[in-house]
């Protein structure tokens, strides 16, 4: 198939997606057909969860998540400013305020040892989110929601595969979100699944993803405020194939991340820590100065890069709604000025990881 192997993120499609997707197409069912439920039994069997529920992206499963777990105006939900906006933005589709917690230099993670100084009476939920597939440190944050009554809503957008304690991340929480976006560990073009163990709130996800109808056979009938969030099966079959794929395709990305360890060996760079009980989503290393000029070098010799994430409390639209200002949140805007996204997927191999890390120690003799 084709491909430049020095793109950021590349999806790894092979035939046997393929001609799935040409059998759904000449099948005539492109909705709610065998594959979405194929693929939500299959998932939810990977993970280790009773329900799984299949949407059109990890946004929208997040907002059904905030709405399934009864999260409203006025209330706070203690999350991260560093993150995807998503993670913070379906708290504002219900009007539920974000309270940030600074994260932790080493894993980037909400700090979870600072999270119950900004528990207060409107405080509803937590939402952790695994960033870049290492997890958070659930049992003291369990511990925190359990003392105090709290909801756990897991983004596990970025940790398909990841295990904390040998439990795969998506187990753990109330409810919890994967995204299937074509960067992501498997992709379904745009997609995502909300998981639970919960009966009831699969029950709500469900009703919500359909227009709010609670069965198909009276399709007219519409029992609450619902939207058309609905996976269809093209994308489900694709989701169904990659999910087979999976530890071939999470052990690619491990050896990917394994050559850019050993080969980037003493540059003065910090590498992320090799893991094997982590999935790993992007590889991403802090550049401590001259990072555009850095970046401007690679892309002239053809190697994308990218600053991961910018603090979401930084955002236009959160300085404007919110007030937040430069010095909210330290740590992560310490990172967030650091960090380089390299070229990172499962087709990689050994000479490109060779290239672009040769490519890198050049740009460090002229800049660094
Ligand atoms: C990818 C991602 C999402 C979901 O994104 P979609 O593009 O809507 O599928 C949510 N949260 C995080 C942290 C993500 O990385």
């Amino acid at each position: 198939m084709g491909q430049s192997k020095l793109n950021l993120s590349y999806p790894d499609i092979t035939s046997r997606e393929i001609n799935t997707v040409v059998d759904i197409l000449k099948s005539g069912q492109l909705s709610m057909g065998r594959y979405i439920e194929q693929f939500e039994q299959a998932f939810a069997n990977y993970v280790g969860v009773k329900y799984a529920i299949a949407v059109n992206s990890g946004t929208s499963g997040l907002h059904l998540a905030v709405r399934s777990l009864g999260l409203k105006e006025g209330d706070e939900v203690i999350t991260t400013p560093f993150s995807f906006i998503a993670s913070s933005n379906c708290l504002l589709f219900e009007g539920v305020k974000p309270v940030f917690v600074d994260i932790e230099p080493h894993t980037y993670n909400i700090d979870v040892c600072r999270i119950e100084e900004k528990i207060t009476s409107r405080t509803k939920a937590i939402l952790p989110v695994h960033i870049f597939g290492t997890p958070v440190d659930m049992d003291p944050l369990l511990k925190l929601a359990n003392t105090y009554n709290l909801k756990v809503l897991e983004d596990a957008c970025e940790a398909l595969g990841t295990e904390y304690r040998h439990k795969k991340v998506g187990s753990f929480g109330d409810i919890s979100v994967f995204g299937f976006y074509p960067n992501k560990q498997i992709t379904t073009g745009e997609g995502g699944m909300v998981l639970t163990n919960d009966a009831n709130i699969n029950k709500i996800c469900r009703i919500m993803r359909n227009q709010g109808r609670d069965d198909n056979r009276n399709w007219f009938n519409h029992i609450m405020l619902g939207f058309n969030y609905r996976m269809d099966e093209i994308s489900a079959g694709i989701g169904y194939v990659q999910l087979q794929r999976i530890d071939d395709i999470l052990a690619r990305r491990f050896q990917v991340a394994k050559y850019y360890d050993e080969l980037l060996g003493n540059l003065c760079i910090r590498k992320p820590i090799i893991s094997a009980s982590k999935s790993w989503f992007v590889y991403v290393v802090e550049v401590w100065k001259n990072r555009k000029e850095i970046m401007n070098y690679l892309a002239t010799k053809g190697i994308p890069s990218r600053p991961y994430f910018s603090p979401i409390h930084l955002q236009p639209l959160y300085v404007e709604k919110f007030g937040f200002k430069k010095g909210d949140y330290p740590v992560t805007e310490e990172i967030a000025e650091r960090t380089l996204a390299l070229p990172f997927h499962s087709r990689m191999t050994r000479a490109d990881v060779e290239f672009v890390v040769d490519t890198l120690k050049r740009a460090f003799e002229l800049y660094y």
